[in-house]
Formats: C-alpha cells, sequence, structure tokens
C-alpha cells in the first residue's frame, strides 16, 4: 500500500512527463482526423488523472475526436501498431485509472459533446445523446426545452452517458426502472474491431447486450437512446432516522417493493455522534433543521441509519396526503423526520452543493479511495454487524450509502457482475480526505476497503463489487464467476486485439 501512494506522489509529478517527440515515435504521423492530437503537458496531465487520485498512467496523446468516424481512424491506427491501447475519457471520475492508457491513446469524449448532440424525439419519447455527454447536460436540456426528462439517475451528474453505461449507473430511482442501463433503447458503438456499429435488443444485439455495463471492454460508446417520460415540477425530499437496522432494511425493502411508493428510495448509515461530517449533523436537510440526540432511545448503537425518499409532484398538486399515506407504513423514530421542497432539477443537481464545497476546502482534487458493492440481502444483517457497526463504527470521513436494488430489473445480457439473490444492497464507501492527505491517512483508508473485502469473502457473503478494479486475471475471473467465459468470449469477438480500455487491466494488448 505504500507503493501505492509513492507512486501516486511521484506520477504526479509533472517533471516526469514524457517528452512527447521520444514517445510518440511517428505512431499518430498523417492521423487524418478531423478533431485534435493534443501532447501537451496540460492535456497528458489530465489524461493521467482520475477522481479517486491513487493511480497515475501517462498516455503518449490525449486526442480531441469530432466524431465517431474519427474514433473508428484512431481505433484503427492503434490496431496497425503491435503495442498501442485506446481508452475513452467520460470525465474521469473513476477512482482505480479505469479511463487511463498507459503510453497508449486517451479519447478525450467529452470534446464530442459540442456538437449538438442532445437530440429529443417528442413523439416517440426518446432522447439522442453523445456518449461523452455529461448527464447534467442531458437534464438541462430535456427539462428546459422539453419538460422530459430520462427516468434513472446517477446520485451525482457530472459524469458521461458513456462512463455510467459502461458500469450501470445507480441511484434512488433503480428501484422502479432499473440501472441507466435499462433505460437504453439503442447504442452507437465503435468496436475494438474499427467498426461503427448500431446496435438494440433487436439489432446487433450481442453487441449491445455486451457493450452495457462492458467497463470499455467490447467499443466506445458515441451515441445513446434514452427513454424519456414527462419530469414533474417537484419534489419533496425526505429523510427519517432509525436506530435499529432491520427495521430500517425492513421499511427500505417494503418500498422497493410495493405497488405504491416514493419516486426515489436510498439510505445511510451515519455515526451517532456530534461529527459534523460522520454524524448527526449529517442528516438535516436544511440549515434551519436540527437533530436533537437527546430524543434518540437509550440504547443506540455506535451507528445510525438515515432513509432517504423524494415524491415528484406538480406545482398544482400537494404531495401531502400521498407523503402521509407512504411514512405512515414506516417505523422510523417519530422525531427525526426532515423535508424539502425543490424543483426536481435541484433534486437531481442537489450533490452540486456538495462539489463547491468540497472545492472550497480543498478535499475535491485530493485522493478519494471510494469502495462500492454490492451485497446479498441474505448477508447484509451479518455485513451490518462486522462492517457497518465496526469496522465502520467512526464512519469514512464521507457518506455511507446503503439501500435495496431488486436483480429482477436488470438484464442478465449486460456484461455487468451481480449478486445472486433477487434482492441485493449498493454499499458505496464514499471517502474524503483531509486537504493536505498524509501518505498513511490514504493508506488506512486503502487498507481498510480492503479489510472489508476480505472480511466479505471470509464470511462467504454473496457479493460483487460495483465499479470493480482488479490487478490480476485470477481476481477479475472471480469476479465475473460463471459469466467469465462469457466476457472473454465477448472480446474476442468485439476487440479481438485487446486494444480497448486497459485501464481496467482485465486484458492485455495483444498482437
Ligand atoms: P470515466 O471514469 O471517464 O470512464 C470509466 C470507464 O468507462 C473507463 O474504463 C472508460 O474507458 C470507459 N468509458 C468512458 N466513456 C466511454 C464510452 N463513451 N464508451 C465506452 N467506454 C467508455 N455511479 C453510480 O452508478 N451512481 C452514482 O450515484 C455515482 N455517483 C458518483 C459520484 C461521484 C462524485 C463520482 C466520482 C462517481 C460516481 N459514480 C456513480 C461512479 C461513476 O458512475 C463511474 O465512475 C463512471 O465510470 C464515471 O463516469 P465518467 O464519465 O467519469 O467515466
Amino acid at each position: 500500500l505504500a507503493c501505492l501512494v509513492e507512486r501516486f506522489v511521484a506520477e504526479n509529478d509533472t517533471d516526469s512527463i514524457p517528452d512527447p517527440e521520444k514517445n510518440v515515435d511517428g505512431v499518430l504521423k498523417d492521423l487524418n482526423i478531423e478533431g485534435s492530437i493534443d501532447y501537451g503537458v496540460t492535456a497528458i496531465s489530465l489524461g493521467s488523472t482520475d477522481f479517486g487520485g491513487l493511480y497515475s498512467e501517462k498516455p503518449l496523446a490525449v486526442i480531441r475526436t469530432a466524431g465517431a468516424d474519427d474514433v473508428v481512424r484512431v481505433i484503427r491506427r492503434a490496431l496497425e501498431s503491435p503495442t498501442l491501447t485506446v481508452a475513452a475519457r467520460g470525465n474521469g471520475h473513476s477512482i482505480n485509472g479505469q479511463a487511463m492508457a498507459h503510453h497508449g491513446l486517451v479519447i478525450d469524449m467529452k470534446s464530442m459533446s459540442h456538437n449538438n448532440t442532445i437530440n429529443v424525439n417528442v413523439n416517440s419519447m426518446y432522447v439522442d445523446v453523445g456518449g461523452g455527454e455529461l448527464w447534467s447536460d442531458v437534464l438541462k436540456h430535456c427539462v428546459s426545452e422539453y419538460a422530459l426528462a430520462p427516468k434513472s439517475w446517477t446520485d451525482y451528474l457530472h459524469l458521461t452517458v458513456g462512463g455510467t453505461l459502461s458500469n450501470a449507473g445507480v441511484s434512488g430511482q433503480t428501484f422502479r426502472f432499473g440501472p441507466q442501463t435499462s433505460t437504453v433503447t439503442e447504442l452507437e458503438v465503435v468496436t475494438g474491431n474499427g467498426e461503427i456499429i448500431v446496435c438494440s435488443n433487436s439489432q446487433n444485439s450481442q453487441l449491445f447486450f455486451s457493450v452495457l455495463g462492458g467497463l470499455g471492454q467490447f467499443g466506445i460508446i458515441t451515441r445513446a437512446r434514452l427513454l424519456l417520460q414527462p419530469a414533474p415540477d417537484m419534489v419533496r425530499w425526505i429523510r427519517v432516522v432509525y436506530s435499529e437496522f432491520d427495521e430500517f432494511t425492513h421499511d427500505a425493502e417494503l418500498l422497493i417493493t410495493s405497488q405504491e411508493s416514493f419516486d426515489y428510495v436510498e439510505g445511510f448509515v451515519f455515526v451517532n455522534c456530534d461529527d459534523p461530517i460522520n454524524g448527526w449533523l449529517s442528516v438535516p436537510l436544511d440549515s434551519n433543521q436540527a437533530f436533537d440526540p437527546t430524543h434518540l432511545p437509550k440504547k443506540t448503537g455506535p451507528v445510525l441509519y438515515c432513509l432517504e425518499v423524494a415524491l415528484h409532484y406538480n406545482n398544482h398538486d400537494d404531495p401531502f396526503m400521498m407523503v402521509q399515506k407512504l411514512l405512515g407504513k414506516l417505523r422510523y423514530l417519530k422525531h427525526f423526520r426532515f423535508e424539502i421542497d425543490l424543483t426536481y432539477m435541484n433534486f437531481l443537481s442537489r450533490v452540486d452543493h456538495v462539489e463547491e464545497a468540497a472545492r472550497g476546502s480543498g478535499i475535491w482534487a485530493t485522493p478519494h479511495p471510494w469502495l462500492n458493492m454490492f451485497v446479498s440481502k441474505k448477508d447484509i444483517n451479518a455485513f451490518n454487524r462486522i462492517v457497518f457497526q465496526n469496522i465502520l463504527k467512526k464512519g469514512v470521513n464521507g457518506p455511507i450509502l446503503t439501500y435495496p436494488l431488486l436483480r429482477s430489473k436488470w438484464d442478465n445480457r449486460w456484461s455487468v457482475a451481480l449478486p445472486k439473490n433477487e434482492m441485493f444492497y449498493l454499499v458505496a464507501l464514499l471517502r474524503f480526505t483531509h486537504a493536505h492527505p498524509t501518505e498513511s491517512e490514504i493508506n488506512q483508508m486503502v487498507a481498510q476497503n480492503e479489510e472489508i473485502v476480505q472480511t466479505c469473502i471470509k464470511n462467504g457473503f454473496d457479493f460483487k463489487m460495483y465499479l470493480p478494479h482488479y490487478n490480476s486475471t485470477v481476481e477479475w475471473k472471480r469476479h465475473f464467476g460463471e459469466q467469465w467465459g462469457r466476457f472473454v468470449n465477448r472480446k474476442r469477438q468485439f476487440d479481438p486485439k485487446y486494444v480497448l480500455a486497459p485501464g481496467q487491466k482485465i486484458f492485455t494488448r495483444n498482437h
């Protein structure tokens, strides 16, 4: 682990940026693209940085492609070389270098988003978006121009469409509509063979299902068709608190399986203390709301649980009756109900102010050793006892999300690996460091993540990593389990020279 951080520090030293003249070696000479090739220090540093801040791999160049034809040219050029790899970089919000390409080519997907690549079809209720578009821009365009919106979101929207579809894209709407991958009806993909292919459930379906949750291994998504629904005007956003985990899970599971429910269901774990980041103060939704711990039951454990729900409504409606009806079924602690009304756009953009504050205090650009996993419902009680109440009893200096999802809303044909149970919990440890983190602070966080993963393995929990990261084929094989053979066959078919997304460290470039 110390090596990891030493490498983080050493590789962030800009003096060691390679001399382009020496390294490019003529590989990109006469590459006839409409976009541009950038060997500059700023571009190389962008291509070798991500939100996780733990890894850094320098590409030879960052390429700003103007469209799918440029992507084809770049991939074909890589195919002509014996060693060159290509990584699509969405918004670089990966944690472990997944969008990097060591001495390869990084395609800056956001560069394509300047060409009017958000087109709504009102009659058929879909939007065609470029793979490099940010979800925040898709939201703005669809809501402000058409009062329509995609159905399934992530909590934070400054992520690209291609980036989240390569994983899944989960949030509080997933229980109802499935992850973002289930709201896509068509993709345009440039495969590792350098071909542009339009695919869907009924046309080139093998490629379609491979690419969804495919960790960028089979093709670069240059366009996605997403289903739309009418956007509500307003959202009532509510948080209620539990001291008992089984009551929290009972209520969350009731809400995600009921016909009549909220439009958004999430949850998080917080520490039973006054720490402003990890404790009680992380629960109120507005500065005029107070969390009064004197109302907590006498026998309360080291952590508490917050169920977070939201109900859509329109300006002429009053959500009061429906909210009362839905909350009436729940067993939360009566003194701990917090609520606020927001416009739909502000609700979906709710993490923006967190980003702003973190940038202000210098902790947005520091390393983020995040851990995301899916844990089967059958093991979530044991996970609570061992992990939430013990290993994490002091918090992670950031949110600890946990909420249930339904496997039936996910398609087995996608490439994403899931636990076996019909119901499983997302567990997301969204760690922040201090503004000037020491090596040992980062190492401790990474070590604690590893301890949690090892605990799950040792206890035989049915779990999978979400946004997975492994360094060896053995671990990847274990991750995919019985789907490994299918994943390898898909790779052989759509990227036989293993050119794409080398930062995932699943396959090594071959001739
Ligand atoms: P990148 O990090 O740039 O790329 C990720 C991978 O996808 C790489 O392997 C890359 O090569 C590949 N890729 C990128 N674009 C394409 C493309 N067009 N075609 C094919 N492959 C491509 N996830 C959730 O599900 N829910 C959340 O609520 C959520 N919130 C987050 C909040 C923050 C602050 C952060 C940092 C991450 C969050 N994530 C969440 C995780 C996020 O969905 C993934 O990290 C996602 O990959 C980031 O998208 P990106 O555009 O930055 O992709």
